[in-house]
């Protein structure tokens, strides 16, 4: 627990200390050991600092008391944790029905997560309010306050441009603007703290890399499938953006020209196929008529699927075959390592995996799935925390030092 004498993450890693390069790196090891305990070979490969630069700034640490090693020696191999530094740094995912808020002490490898069922669909006035409310919430379980918070990730179902960290392209569906700031908004709330905005698909992608099933890879691709869908791509350890934010934007791809018309403005995209609105429509219509519950969310689709309800599973089927001809499209473009599906498909595991990779492996270059090491496509290791837990993690890493 902490005490009175804790030093506060805080300022450690945005203090107003000199900004000799020394310093910078030195801050830039501290933010590493904040997003996971690691070994010194780890925050080398993190940091992208040599491990000679890394092994002095440890030692350093260790002599300030700041860090610890976990065993008795120096060693490579021995991992690197914080030690008497209070903070919590937290990520949030808004999608358009629900916002899940992750909290995690920048000390320890709990993580405290709370979800509400008010999301962008129902205003940013109430999805702000839920948000401030879930934070709070969730900061306290951690045992600390919000003078504690470190820094706040925050996840929204629009592209933002990586320049302006602003809005990029409308989501029609959404009462937002271009060139809005719901990251502005939300730092309101929590004046100081610094809140890095960015796509909720990015951040699920940068989460699943660093947390989940796509630790190690060198190129990954998660595709998030609810009530929208959209994917993130990482690259070596970056998140990759493209131009204007609008890279890897799955879910608009053209999957049939003359198909129905898109809330991003064009016609038979994948989202007009397989979003989770769609889905649920279709279940709906088939079922008119009879004594018969009518689903009324994708999540009660995919409930009704797992216990054997055979038009909820043909409809996510179908659902995985449509997505596995969007995915094969893409992998001829981007040859990932691995892809991971989710969002509320996800939690649908094989009903939609299987049915999507027959689907790629007719639809794409037969090679990424015979080679000796083959590309591989699962479910989301962290399920529906992706986003909020990759949310918390990059808002670690990036440098505020003239914030505060
Ligand atoms: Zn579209």
């Amino acid at each position: 627990m902490p005490t009175g004498g804790d030093r506060h993450a805080r300022e450690l890693i945005w203090g107003r200390t000199p900004d000799t390069l020394r310093a910078l790196n030195r801050r830039r090891v501290l933010r590493a050991i904040m997003v996971a305990p690691a070994t010194q070979v780890h925050l080398a490969d993190f940091t992208r600092l040599s491990q000679a630069t890394v092994s002095g700034i440890v030692q350093e640490l260790q002599r300030d008391n700041v860090v610890a090693v976990d065993g008795t020696d120096n060693e490579r191999g021995k991992k690197i944790g914080l030690t008497n530094v209070r903070g919590v740094a937290i990520g949030v995912e808004v999608s358009y029905d629900t916002v899940t808020v992750a909290a995690r002490r920048v000390d320890g490898p709990r993580v405290e997560v709370d979800r509400s069922g008010r999301g962008a669909e129902h205003g940013s006035q109430a999805w702000m309010r839920e948000c401030v409310q879930l934070i709070r919430d969730v900061v306290r379980r951690t045992g600390l306050d919000e003078t504690d918070i470190v820094a706040i990730g925050l996840g929204i179902p629009a592209a933002v441009d990586p320049r302006t960290s602003t809005i990029s392209q409308v989501a029609w569906a959404l009462d937002w603007e271009r060139g809005a700031d719901p990251g502005a908004r939300l730092q309101e709330h929590f004046p100081g703290v610094p809140v890095i905005m960015d796509n909720e698909a990015n951040y699920a992608a940068y989460g699943e890399h660093l947390y989940g099933g796509g630790r190690g890879t060198e190129t990954m691709l998660f595709v998030k499938s609810s009530t929208s869908v959209s994917a993130g791509l990482v690259i070596g350890g970056l998140i990759y953006r493209g131009r204007h934010g609008l890279a890897s934007e799955i879910g608009h791809l053209v999957m049939d020209p003359n198909g129905v018309v898109c809330q991003c403005g064009n016609r038979g995209c994948l989202e007009t196929a397989v979003g989770g609105a769609r889905l649920v429509e279709q279940v709906r219509r088939a079922y008119v008529g009879y004594r018969v519950d009518l689903p009324t969310s994708l999540a009660n689709i995919v409930e009704r699927a797992k216990t054997g309800d055979l038009l909820c599973r043909r409809v996510l089927q179908d659902a995985g075959r449509g997505i596995g001809i969007a995915l094969a499209r893409t992998c001829n473009l981007l040859n990932p390592e691995k892809v991971f599906i989710g969002g509320e498909l996800g939690r649908a595991a094989d009903l939609v995996i299987e049915p999507a990779v027959q689907s790629m492996r007719l639809h794409s270059l037969g090679g990424m799935f015979n080679y000796v090491a083959p590309m591989t496509v699962e479910t989301s290791e962290l399920g529906l925390q992706a986003g909020a837990l990759g949310a918390l993690a990059y808002a670690l890493t990036v440098d505020h030092v003239r914030q505060n």
